[in-house]
This record gives C-alpha cells, structure tokens and sequence, in this order.
C-alpha cells in the first residue's frame, strides 16, 4: 500500500492540471488551510520586511513568485467551497463550520495590518510606467483596503468594526425572524370544499404537511411552493385573503420577531459606515464600485423606466379587471357568463392584491393556452447539450469534447475538453446537470481553476464549471427540460463562456470578476437565444416522434412572453425606488417604516395600498442580503442584454463577426477596463432602454407639447 499524500501540497498531475478529486481525502483539506494560512503569513512577513523601496513587483505581484508554495490557500478553498454547494455531507459542512471563523479572521489580518497597507499606499503614490492592467490591479488592491478602513486611525477603525458587527449581527437576527414568523402561521383546511380549484399537487404536498403534523385534512403554509399555487388557483376569495395578509404582514406584529426597529437601525448603521469610510450616502459608497457610478444614474434609469412602462401597466390593469367578476345584483349584464364565481356579499370590490395572481392565470391561459409542460417532449437534455455546444460553435467556432480521464467529483459531473476555432485548448468545461442529496438548489457557475499568464508567459487556461438542478430522467423517459430550464442552462453557460474566453494577465481580473452590475451580461444575454425559432430549429425535435417544435406553438411562446411585462417591470422598478430611498439617506434614518415605504415606492404603485401591509420587514436582500443600494441591477443587466443582443438582431444572431466582436471587447477583458469603456467599445455608444422596450412590446407615448 503506498503512502498518501496530500494532493495538495504536490503537482495534480492530471489531463491540463484538473482538480484530482479521486485522490482528496477529508482529513487533507484542513492540513493545506492551516499550512496555506502559514505560506500566506510568511510571504506577508517577507514582503513587509523587504529592505527595498515598494515596488509594483515586490508589493503587489509577490504572490507569483512562487505561485505553487504560495498559492496553497486559494488552491485549497477553491475546491473545499466549490464542494461545499454541489457536493456535500455532514462531515464537509462540520468542517466549514470549522474554518469559517478562521479564514475570515485571517482575512482581517491581512486586510488590517498596517505596514502591508503603507507599502501598497506607496506604491500607489509613486508608481511608474504601469500598463493598464497592472494599475487597475493596484487601483482594486488599494481600494479594497481603503474601503475596509486601512485610512481610518485607530479610533475609526475600532468604530467601524463596531458598526460592521452590529449590522452583520442585526442582518442575522432581521433573517431569523422572517423565517420564524414565516414558519408561525398556517392554514389548515378540514373541508373539502375549501380546496376548490387547486391542482392535485398543491393538494398532495398540503395533505402530506398535515399528516407530518398529526392533523387531519390539508394544512397551507407561507412557503413559496405553498403560497403560490394557493394564489394562483384557489377559487375560495376569503381564505386567499387570509393567506396574503398573513404573509403580508410577518414581522410587523407587536412581539418579538418585529423587524421594523431592525430596519431603522440597518439603515442607519449602515449610512454610518459609509459616511466614516468618506461617502455623504452608503448609496454612495457601494455605486463608487459599480458600473451604474452613481445615484443619479440609478435613478435616470428608474425613471425611464416608469415613463415608459405606466401607460402599459395601466392597460394591462384594466384588461385584468375585466375578468372579474362583477357584484351580486348590480350591473349584470343579462345573457354574459363569467368563468369566475362572483363574488360573495360583504367582500371588497374591485381587484384586491389577493386576486392578482388568480385572475392573471385566467387571463393567461384565455388568451395563449400555454402550459410549461405541453413543452418538454421537445427539450430533451442531450439534444439540449447539443443545442447549446452547437450554438457557441456557430457563434465562435469553438468545440466540446468529451475526456473520461479527466477526474470528477461524482460520476454524474461530465468533463469536457474545449478547444478553440484555431484548434487549440482553450478550457475545461464541467457540467452537473441533475439534482441530489448534498447538492444545493439552483443553478450557477464556478471556476475550479481561474485564468491568468504566469511569470514564465504561459497563459494558464480556466477550469469552469455549470452546476444546475434540472430535471432528472425517470426509468423509461429521457431527462425532458421546460422552456425556464433550457433558460436556465444558456444563462449558466453564457458566464462559462466569460470565463471560458478570459485573457488577461492577472486571475483577479479575470473572466467574471468584474464589477458586480456587469457580471449578469454575458449570461442573461445567452437568454435571449431561447425564443428564437433559428436556434429551436437547431435541436428542438420531439423525443420520440423527432418531429420539429411546431412553429404554431414557438408562436405562442414568443406572444405569452409579454403577458403583463409592463406589471412585473414596475414592481422590481418599486422595490428599486424603495432600496434608494433607504440608501440614499444622508440624514439619521426617524420616519415610520411603513409610512415611509408607501411614499418611497408610490410613483411605480398602480393598485391601492393596503394600510396594514409591510414589503420592508420582510426585503432580506436590501436588508440581510448583499442587494442595498443594488436592486435596482437587476433591470440595469436587462437593458445591457436586450441592447447587446439588438446588435445581434441586426447582423443575425448568428453573425461570427459581431459575436467576435463581443469575444474581443466583453467576454475576454473581465475586469481589467470599467465595464461602460469596454461595453463602448461593442456596442459603439452606451446602452439605452429602447431595444428592451422593443424586446417588451412597449411603445413609448409621444410626450404632449
Ligand atoms: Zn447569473
């Protein structure tokens, strides 16, 4: 028996220096921490007491001077945190439990230690005949200490991680009241009757709730998969009343998990860091490290958005009324039949937030008869493979290939070798397509290896990876995807190919390392294919007949995607508006918060407020999660992907010249220019939102002289 090593500490010795997950054993990943902690330390210890004037090299590049010693820690997080979401067990997780602490203190003491900073502070004073590249890196190294608090002295430094422990402690707490009082309430139905309308799923999955609670009949809970279809097809107005005031209202109760004081507190905390770090709003502070730049950009493009899409909304508001059922005994039109049940007395009149969702399935299905199933027959996942493979092939000549050598990290992961137009190896592409145990939801993107060119000028190729949970394949069907799952996959695939593409001479600037607004453009522009009957007719055949989607039904797909766009719009432009104004406070944050939230969002409100109703308290992206003063990204990445893809449109979406072009300028230059220099130089001017209006079948009203 030989002797193991730690794979860590020796050369992987695989197909293009791949991870060799055969041969990691546990106990390995916590021995290459500690001793990849230690080389970080030592090399931090080596280039502070260098005797030689800061340079550029000697302060900013030192960790290539021996990238295999040195580069231990990145080497073993990348594969441990990678594992950690698509292939887990308890032992990994207790291990993560483990090291969290560890590695975030040693974070800190890099971040905090003085002399490292001064010596990166001269550098940036006295720096000479820097390329580009190598000053935006410093420019990134410099700020990111900066906005640490590296400039602050010690009484800053001291308030500042005072403020950033509150507010990280008060993002915890502000999370477990929302999920404790999203877990406190439920609906439980004995009467048959009172399930009317619901599809047998929602019935199956309520009745199975109730048996695990020792009750009879069906129990509803404020869980998404439970909400939501109880919205969407319960026929009973008063119970779907009760369950949207419920989840309406959760932590605005007088107890303990009230999250309005949080709220207040947050935001003040958090305008307090921004303003001991130099910035008037924390607005402020996060747009300076955003493509956006600043508020009033944020808000020109939320306002645009308004203008253009109102007029729409309100349209789309009265044809949703007009399927309501009118009041017992008032204006009945004789002879007219209503699909709906009318409406019992006492109740309120009009469109109420609880039949939102109810009549906009109705109206739906009345006006494009379109079910996600009636779809997958037609997306089977080997053709979808090919789909995808051949689409990046006719777009940039590139080619998959399949390599069994190449080591995994559970035998569903499939490894490909990609090679360039020209030939030559350009990547490794991992995909992992199905869902199980150990494995997250969702879908994303990682890197087990980032791209770089090393001291001796090798260009170190990236190894990326697609993790999804798309549909499985049963004992006699072939994995069969919606339309939203094959979505899924060019999205995942579209930041595979920014990493895949990556050409530039440090990692840190690589491929999807760009600034946070700008990350979501080479993905959800790979969206855009999904609909185009040019690219379905490429691999959409049926899995047994082979018969081609029919062109009647992509007709329909295209004419449903704009089903009530202009609503949805303005409701992420309403929690966008609502995320400024909290983040754009200069002054200590006193309103009320359901006072303020009703007035800071009322210009993007169509249907009337209800009093009682609280979006705030329960906002975990703007208030526990990374989303302050970032909400608004998600239309800022949708107006980049429909104005880039317009220009495809033009040429043809498959012109190789215009797809080069977005390889050249976007996809191959990851961080190293502002993202509007380099989307420029695409696009040829900056992006507006006309070609998305287009996209949204919206057209704009002539303003009245
Ligand atoms: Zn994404």
């Amino acid at each position: 028996m030989s002797e193991h090593k730690n794979p860590f500490f020796v050369p992987y010795d695989t197909p293009h220096d791949t991870v060799p997950f055969d041969r990691i054993r546990l106990e390995d990943y916590e021995e290459a921490f500690m001793e990849g902690i230690r080389r970080d330390n030592e090399q931090i210890e080596k280039t502070i007491n260098n005797p030689e004037r800061p340079t550029f090299d000697n302060t900013i590049l030192n960790k290539d001077d021996d990238e295999d010693y040195y580069g231990l820690l990145d080497r073993v997080s990348t594969v441990f945190f990678n594992l950690i979401s698509a292939e887990t067990n308890d032992e990994m997780d207790a291990l993560a439990q483990k090291m969290q602490p560890i590695l975030t203190q040693h974070a800190n003491d890099v971040r905090l230690n003085p002399r490292l900073f001064e010596r990166i502070r001269q550098v940036h004073l006295h720096h000479r005949r820097l390329t580009p590249e190598e000053k935006k890196l410093l420019d990134n190294t410099y700020e990111g200490f900066v906005r640490s608090g590296a400039l602050l002295d010690e009484a800053g430094k001291e308030r500042l991680r005072q403020l950033t422990e509150e507010a990280s402690m008060l993002s915890l707490q502000f999370s477990q009241n929302l999920l404790k009082e999203n877990k406190a309430y439920t609906m439980h139905i004995t009467d048959k009757a009172q399930l009317d309308g619901l599809p047998d799923t929602a019935i199956e999955a309520a009745a199975l709730a109730a048996k695990e609670s020792d009750k009879e009949g069906w129990l509803f809970t404020l869980d998404y998969p439970s909400y939501s279809p109880f919205m969407t097809y319960s026929t009973q107005r008063e119970l779907r009343k009760q369950m949207y005031m419920a989840r309406n209202t959760v932590c605005t109760h007088d107890n303990t998990e009230n999250n309005l004081e949080i709220c207040k507190r947050l935001v003040n905390l958090r305008r307090e860091i921004a303003q001991l770090l130099g910035y008037k709003t924390y607005a402020d502070y996060v747009l300076k490290r955003r493509m956006a730049s600043n508020t009033r950009n944020v808000y020109k493009l939320l306002n645009d958005l308004i203008d253009a899409y109102k007029p729409t909304a309100v349209k789309e508001r009265k044809e949703l009324k007009q399927t309501l059922p009118e009041m017992k005994g008032r204006g009945h039109t004789p002879g007219k039949k209503h699909a709906a049940p009318s409406l019992q007395e006492g109740q309120e009149e009009g469109l109420q937030p609880w039949d939102t969702a109810f009549y906009t399935h109705k109206l739906q299905m009345k006006k494009y008869n379109l079910d996600a199933e009636m779809l997958r027959p037609y997306f089977e996942l080997s053709k979808v493979i090919s789909g995808v493979f051949g689409l990046a092939n006719r777009l940039y000549g590139i080619t998959f290939k399949e390599n069994k050598d190449i080591p995994v990290y559970h035998p569903d992961v499939k490894a490909y070798e990609v090679f360039d137009k020209d030939g030559s190896y350009l990547a490794v592409f991992y995909a992992d397509f199905h869902p199980r145990k150990g494995k997250q939801g969702g879908a994303w993107m990682t890197e087990y290896q980032g791209q770089w060119i090393d001291r001796k000028g090798e260009n170190v190729r990236p190894h990326v990876s697609v993790v999804m949970n798309l549909t499985k394949p049963t004992e006699d069907k072939p994995a069969l995807l919606t339309l939203g799952e094959v979505e899924t996959f060019l999205h995942e695939f579209g930041h595979s190919l920014h990493g895949m593409f990556a050409n530039t001479r440090f990692e840190s600037l690589s491929g999807t390392n760009v600034l946070w607004d700008f990350v979501e453009l080479p993905s959800q522009f790979m969206e855009n294919f999904a609909i185009e009957k040019e690219f379905l007719r490429t691999f959409a055949f049926h899995y047994e007949t082979g018969e081609p989607l029919p062109d009647e039904l992509i007709r329909r797909i295209v004419r449903s995607r704009n089903f009530m766009a202009a609503t949805a719009c303005l409701r992420q432009v309403s929690f966008g508006l609502l995320d400024m104004a909290y983040y754009t406070k200069k002054e200590p944050f006193e309103d009320d918060i359901m006072a303020f939230e009703k007035q800071a969002w009322k210009k993007a409100i169509l249907g009337k407020q209800l009093k009682d109703t609280c979006m705030t308290v329960q906002f975990s992206h703007i208030m526990a999660g990374g989303y302050a003063a970032g909400y608004y990204s998600y239309k800022w990445a949708e107006v980049l992907d429909a104005d880039a893809f317009s220009v495809f449109k033009r040429h043809g979406i498959f012109d190789q010249k215009t797809a080069q072009s977005f390889r050249d300028n976007i996809l191959s230059k990851g961080g190293t220019e502002h993202p509007m220099t380099l989307y420029k130089r695409f696009r040829g001017g900056e992006p507006t939102i006309d070609a998305l209006l287009k996209r949204n079948g919206i057209k704009r009203e002539t303003t009245k002289a």
